[in-house]
């Protein structure tokens, strides 16, 4: 490799020595003949001579070299490239199979039919100048194709064919013609068809069936079924808008029950509407604008909370929302809660009301008496019903003689066990309540609703 690269060095250096020579015994030469031109002897004549092949064989040389250099670059310039070939004639380059691609796909969308792949490919080499963009190379295949072939536009309707025409302008106008007789049925409205209509140019033969005249666009733009007309006009109108209703709880109704406190009264408004139709038939209402006449009233009803009644025959027992129906008939006041109190804690809670003595008493739930008697500790006479799973109630101070119920018997919800009265440590006639859990005394609030 050394050697190769010394002889490669040597053979340079010897051409710029000759070369140096030449242009120095050039100049030499030149520098000569003028001074023998003007010392005018035969020397100088024989000196130009030798001067004047020393020069031409400059130049060959240089011309020599001139050509290799401008060829060898030429020869770079060629590039590789993909051929885009018709019948055999060479009618563009690519850069590569894929731009060619793309430049035949772009043609077949404009030949449609007309543009079954006819283009071949070849890899070549040729001037980076020669290479076309897809664009110009779709063109290209579309002349070449297209020879014996109308240039038509398609039109759809909505993505359908309907058909194709020459002229496209034609084709415009006749649209609008057919929309212009739309516009004189509907003088103050905002006309257009509510199908899309799109245009494609391509390329038939002349035969095709679905070339159409302009008269074969008008008779068919006519046909009902090709388009529909939709048109849009302002509307006013004087509208009711309904009342909110706003309930109010109370316990002069039972669960369940309402009443109307107040009636609510609908308001009037006056609206401006973008109504479209399609076909005459109403499609879509736009809201513009709109201006409250009177406002609407809302409705107040009455809801009731109080729990419902259970008829017992002769007398009504109130189902509370509590496990228990009210165990005092007709006495709704509760005169003592359950806790602390000035006389000590209070395990039940006390009802009364007005008559209250020889109101009726009624059991909570059904359930088992277990006691019922007069009691040493306080309650008078009272009662104590189990109701199964470690519930009891208990009613005391009832009336002297007024149990209606003795240990063993069966009671249904609401039946009479007693009267109210005022025995055992008692101050003014009242029924005393209580709720047993597992034999603890709790606030029997939450039992009957209260809470
Ligand atoms: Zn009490």
């Amino acid at each position: 490799m050394e050697k190769f690269f010394n002889a490669l060095y040597n053979c340079i250096y010897n051409l710029g020595l000759i070369t140096g020579k030449i242009i120095g015994g050039f100049f030499k030469k030149i520098a000569k003949i003028i001074k023998k031109l003007f010392h005018f002897n035969k020397a100088s004549f024989s000196s130009a001579k030798v001067f004047f092949k020393r020069a031409i064989i400059s130049v060959v040389v240089l011309a020599i070299i001139g050509t290799t250099v401008y060829v060898a670059s030429s020869n770079s310039n060629k590039i590789k490239a993909v051929s885009l070939e018709i019948d055999g004639e060479v009618i563009g380059y690519a850069t590569s199979q894929t731009q060619a691609d793309s430049a035949e796909t772009m043609a077949i969308e404009i030949l449609g039919d007309a543009g079954v792949k006819k283009v071949k490919n070849n890899e070549v080499r040729t001037d980076a100048c020669n290479i076309k963009s897809a664009s110009v190379l779709s063109d290209i295949i579309v002349e070449k194709l297209s020879e014996g072939l109308v240039a038509v536009n398609e039109i759809y309707i909505d993505g359908d064919l309907l058909c194709a025409v020459e002229d496209p302008q034609a084709a415009r106008d006749t649209i609008k013609q057919t929309l212009d007789l739309a516009k004189k049925v509907y003088p103050n409205s905002s006309v257009s068809f509510a199908e899309k209509i799109t245009m494609k140019p391509t390329y038939y033969a002349r035969n095709n069936e679905k070339l159409y005249t302009t008269a074969q666009l008008q008779t068919a733009l006519k046909n009902a079924d090709t388009l529909t007309i939709r048109h849009s006009e302002c509307e006013e109108n004087i509208y009711l808008t309904d009342y909110d209703t706003v309930e109010i709880q109370t316990n002069t109704l039972f669960v369940g029950d309402t009443r109307v406190r107040r009636a609510g009264q609908n308001g009037s408004e006056y609206a401006i509407n973008l109504v479209t139709y399609i076909d005459n038939q109403k499609v879509l209402s736009e809201h513009l604008m709109s201006v409250a006449i009177r406002e609407p009233v809302p409705q107040i009803v009455e809801r009731g909370i109080r729990a419902e009644s259970l008829s017992m025959g002769s007398y009504t027992v109130i189902q509370t929302t509590g496990i228990f129906c009210w165990p005092a008939v007709n006495l709704y006041t509760v005169t003592s809660p359950f806790g602390h109190r000035s006389l000590g804690y209070h395990r039940g809670i006390d009802i009364s009301g007005a008559n209250a003595s020889g109101s009726l008493v009624v059991a909570g739930a059904a359930g088992t008496v277990t006691e019922a008697g007069w009691s040493t500790g306080g309650y008078g006479n009272y009662v104590i019903i189990n109701h199964g799973n470690g519930v009891e109630t208990l009613y005391a101070h009832m009336l002297d003689n007024s149990l209606m119920v003795s240990p063993g018997d069966t009671v249904q919800k609401g039946q009479t066990i007693g009267r109210v009265g005022n025995t055992g440590y008692s101050f003014g006639a009242h029924l005393h309540f209580e709720v047993r859990v597992n034999g603890n005394r709790l606030n029997p609030a939450p039992y009957l609703g209260l809470e």
